[in-house]
């Protein structure tokens, strides 16, 4: 398994000389490390040694994983794995697939609604993204537009514009 903290940090509850340095200088956070330990004990019962975590994003009551693995690894079967993490983390949990994708990173994160396009708007001092969602679907969103438009901000250093259509 792949994640952002060392195997003996996984099983222990202080954290070595090397995970300690990430953590002062930001690379690290504290919910990066309580998922990679959570992981690590699910890994006990179901395998999923071949799942890869980049880093977590508590957001609200929602926890995304961002993953380089196939996201399929740490739904589970029949999402047993993603209930095992939602259980040990009282969050809501999403897989999301990092990658230069932007934009099926984008449509992971709004799922299940649907994500009709991405436009880039120019303006002075830069651009920012309109992302075009299907009317019916702003009831479907996992937080409100706002909290979407914030996070992806943090996430992806971007300006976002949501518009429903
Ligand atoms: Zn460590």
């Amino acid at each position: 398994m792949n994640c952002p903290i060392c195997k003996r940090c996984a099983w222990a509850t202080d954290l070595c000389p090397q995970c300690s340095h990430l953590k002062k200088t930001g690379t690290l956070s504290d919910s990066d490390v309580e998922v990679s330990r959570i992981l690590h004990r699910i890994n006990e019962t179901h395998n999923i040694s071949e799942a890869h975590l980049s880093r977590t994003i508590p957001f609200e009551g929602t926890m995304l994983l961002l993953t380089r693995s196939e996201p399929g690894i740490l739904i589970g079967k029949g999402g047993k794995v993603v209930a095992a993490i939602s259980a040990a983390t009282g969050k809501k949990v999403r897989i999301i697939r990092e990658g230069r994708d932007e934009k099926r990173m984008i449509t992971d994160l709004i799922l299940p609604a649907r994500l009709l396009g991405i436009n880039t708007r120019f303006h002075e001092g830069g651009q920012s993204l309109v992302l075009r969602v299907a009317k019916g679907d702003r009831h479907k969103l996992f937080v409100d537009a706002l909290m979407i438009k914030s996070l992806i901000k943090d996430w992806l250093k971007k300006d976002i514009d949501i518009v429903f259509e």
